[in-house]
């Protein structure tokens, strides 16, 4: 039978742990499931200079204490992959790959992972070369020259971590100017370990089998076409949305971000959406914390609602 909670939570990053925090220190009973460690995309991120409270602080540091604030209240975390959600008006119900969970309210929290380029030797050199994460792999890269693909805030602050541990990092962009903000900008032109190549695309990873060598990299204005050496790639080129568990919903907007209004409620009574997997302007912790807030206060209000409506029916 399937285990009944006020409050399901999908994904358990900085969102979905403030949800739970709120909906847990209302005195709903809470699960907040997620299929890899609690953290989210803070795990692949190296200092964060922006989250108040905190000059600098390691991504997994944040974190380890936001999950011990959201399971201070008895919020349970429950391990495994979400695959669909079913509407069945006041009982919604959740399947992983693993279990069945009932809820009252359901909040979607699941994010966005990275955008791959797509190209000629990025799955074939994953792991050895090729790698989305600098605070994860960018150790392997001691003494080398590493290349970084993009020009937003994540690519740029990366490139800085980066440059912090490898011997040399070209940031390689399509544009001639970067997207990230301008402390981050800042920040990588005065680091004479960068360097950058403008109006570029990386066509194709190149190795010997075992490893990356280079990349190949064409102008996109004069189509010429270059080798460039590199023992490691790292790719930061945006993101896409993790809704497909969600597409019975109907509710997310033609490129998969889910719609809500300003209380986080989606089309559906009871589920909400919080975080980056919104369709929203700025993803960043802060702003995943304060959707997680207000979704967390949603749900107490919405079961409190259905619990009166019952009361009302039976004393009818
Ligand atoms: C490299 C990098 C650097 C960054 N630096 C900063 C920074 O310095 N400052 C800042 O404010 N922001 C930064 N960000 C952005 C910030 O990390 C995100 O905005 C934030 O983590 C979003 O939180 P979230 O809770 O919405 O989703 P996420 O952190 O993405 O968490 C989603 C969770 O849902 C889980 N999940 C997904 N699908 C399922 C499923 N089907 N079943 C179960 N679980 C599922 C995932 O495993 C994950 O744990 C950075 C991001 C990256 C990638």
């Amino acid at each position: 039978m399937a285990k009944s909670y006020d409050v399901v939570v999908i994904g358990a990053g900085p969102g979905g742990m403030t949800a739970a925090l709120y909906a847990s220190r209302a005195n709903l009973s809470v699960a907040m499931v997620d299929r890899g460690i609690y953290g989210g995309q803070m795990n692949n991120t190296a200092a964060i200079e922006n989250y108040p409270g905190f000059k600098s602080i390691m991504g997994p540091d944040l974190a380890q204490q936001m999950y011990d604030s959201s399971v201070n209240f008895g919020a349970e975390y429950v391990y495994g992959s979400v695959e669909s959600v079913e509407d069945k008006g006041e009982v919604k119900l959740v399947k992983t790959d693993s279990d069945e969970l009932e809820a009252k309210v359901v909040i979607i929290a699941t994010g966005s992972e990275y955008k791959k380029l797509g190209i000629p030797g990025e799955h074939e050199y994953g792991g050895k070369g090729v790698s989305y994460c600098a605070v994860c792999d960018g150790a392997f890269f001691r003494h080398k020259n590493v290349v970084v693909v993009g020009g937003g805030d994540s690519a740029i602050e990366e490139a800085s971590y980066l440059a912090g541990i490898v011997d040399h990092v070209t940031v390689i962009h399509r544009r001639d100017q970067l997207r990230a903000q301008k402390v981050l900008q800042d920040r990588a032109f005065e680091n004479d370990k960068i360097d950058f190549v403008w109006n570029s695309n990386v066509t194709e990873v190149l190795g010997d089998g075992k490893k990356v060598t280079a990349v190949k990299v064409v102008n996109n204005q004069t189509n010429e076409t270059s080798e460039l050496e590199t023992s490691g790639v790292f790719i930061y080129v945006g993101l896409l949305p993790m809704t497909e568990p969600f597409a019975n919903l109907k509710i997310t907007n033609e490129d998969g971000w889910i719609k809500t209004n300003d209380q986080m409620e989606t089309a559906v009574p009871g589920i909400y959406a919080i975080g980056d997997v919104r369709q929203k302007e700025l993803r960043q912790i802060t702003t995943a914390v304060g959707d997680g807030g207000i979704a967390g206060q949603q749900a107490f209000k919405y079961v409190e609602a259905l619990s009166s409506k019952g009361q009302t029916e039976a004393a009818r």
